[in-house]
């Protein structure tokens, strides 16, 4: 049976009396509820108030890296004193835009990172203005079936956009490359500094063969897991000239980095707080798309040098003597991107690692196998481990194949007591803890109970 519309304000009002009845009854800030019951009672409420917002919607999708890029790219609206309405990280699904669009009034431009798998839909109810594709790593594939399906239909979303809606998109990976090809209006990025990549793949599983032809591609560089400098030696295929490109990235451990980049309007040379190279694919493709939206190049670097990283996503807290920085892993490259980013560090390395797998996890935990954790192992570095989350036993097995000795191990039952036995091992240094997505949100619940971290809802 068909329900019927219910008209707008009604919608809205009923939408709107949920989000408070799910925060008066503690069930969490509201930032998906309203936007669920909205588009229940009415279908088209999404595409209605993104119409409504009149510098438009942009999107940000990617595997990797939304939320930073959202906040970078938020950071450079946010000093051009537009009133911008964005969604928060775990409200990436038309529930969330809609419930975002629902709670601000009168924003100026609408800024949403979009789950991969939500991209499509988001597309053709937000008519967006402009669209970041930044990467698709395997990730969730029990969720999403093939990576495969994913390209099929992002390609049939680009294909049917307007031909004035921007696509801002990530050259070094192939896939996302060959989705934006025959869009008219595109915006590019990628790494040119040949210093920091590698001239090899790291593993069997980022091999990429060519989508024209299916002969394996040929990389001059590689930056992260399938990204670089590709090309096909089958039928000539290769990476396009980036519009934005960073000819210098200089990488500085935790403390973040230094990337000069070359864009059409002129050099911009940005100081981040943000560590690693998946950092400066985030920066450098906030860049490309604040360019894209027509805000000034000397306003970025400003901008984005003051942003702090999204929490969780390399966030430092201190914790009695202890600094404790929470770095995100939630699939190989990711992983692979901290643990390399951790050994910039000196000194000894003290771990928690949190695995979950939960829905918003993918319940497919064999990708900790695809993760070089025996880089840890390298010269003794790793002096602690500490192992906790649903599927403990798996990582502590991980850990153990990898050569790590498992009578020097802690596999404790709970987020808290990982969180206890890091801060004991590692005394008045650094700990790293390494948690899945929703262990990221237990871990956040302990801190802020701890009255420590701010709880998620609230962080904008
Ligand atoms: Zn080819």
């Amino acid at each position: 049976m068909r329900v019927p519309s219910l008209p707008r304000g009604l919608a809205a009002g009923a939408a709107r009396g949920a989000g408070w009845l799910s925060l008066r009854l503690g069930r969490g800030g509201g930032t998906t509820l309203p936007g669920l019951v909205l588009t229940r009672l009415r279908p088209e409420a999404t595409a209605e108030m993104a119409r409504a917002v009149p510098g438009g919607v942009i999107l940000l999708s990617g595997t990797n890296g939304k939320t930073t890029t959202a906040r970078l790219v938020r950071a450079v609206l946010d000093a051009s004193g537009a009133k911008v309405v964005a969604n928060t990280a775990g409200s990436n699904l038309e529930r969330g835009v809609a419930s975002a669009l629902l709670g601000v009034d009168g924003a100026d431009v609408a800024l949403f990172e979009a789950d991969e798998a939500a991209l499509p839909g988001l597309i053709s109810q937000t008519r967006p203005r402009a669209v970041a594709l930044m990467n698709l790593f395997r990730d969730q594939l029990d969720r999403y079936g093939e990576l495969e399906n994913l390209v099929e239909r992002w390609r049939e979303a680009i294909a049917a956009l307007d031909p004035a809606t921007t696509v801002v998109y990530n050259a070094d990976d192939p896939a996302v490359a060959e989705v934006a090809a025959g869009h008219p209006n595109t915006v590019s990025y990628g790494i040119e500094d040949l210093r920091v990549g590698r001239d090899r793949l790291a593993h069997a599983a980022d091999a990429t063969d060519c989508r024209r032809c299916g002969a394996p591609l040929h990389y001059d560089m590689v930056t992260i897991a399938h990204l670089g400098r590709w090309s096909c030696p089958g039928c000539g295929l290769a990476r396009p000239q980036p519009d934005v490109g960073a000819t210098r990235v200089e990488l500085h451990g935790m403390d973040g980095q230094r990337l000069a980049m070359a864009t059409p309007q002129g050099p911009i040379e940005l100081s981040l707080r943000l560590p690693g190279m998946h950092n400066a694919y985030n920066a450098i493709a906030a860049t490309a798309a604040a360019l894209a939206l027509g805000l000034a190049p000397e306003s970025i670097g400003t901008a984005l040098a003051r942003r702090q990283a999204a929490f969780g996503r390399s966030e430092r807290t201190n914790i009695g003597g202890a600094r404790v920085t929470t770095l995100l892993a939630k699939n190989p490259a990711g992983a692979n991107e901290n643990i390399r980013t951790m050994l910039l560090e000196g000194g000894p390395l003290h771990l928690v690692v949190l695995l979950n797998d939960r829905t918003a996890d993918g319940q497919d935990v064999s990708w900790i196998w695809d993760v070089d954790y025996e880089l840890l192992l390298h010269r003794d570095r790793l002096a602690s481990l500490t192992v906790a989350g649903d599927r403990a036993h798996d990582m502590a097995l991980r850990f153990r194949y990898a050569g790590f000795d498992p009578d020097a191990m802690s596999v404790v039952p709970t987020v808290s007591a990982a969180l206890d036995a890091g801060l004991a091992a590692c005394g008045a240094g650094d700990l790293y803890v390494l948690p899945t997505y929703t262990a990221l949100l237990e871990l956040q619940a302990v801190l802020a109970g701890r009255g420590l971290a701010p709880a998620f809802w609230e962080d904008q």
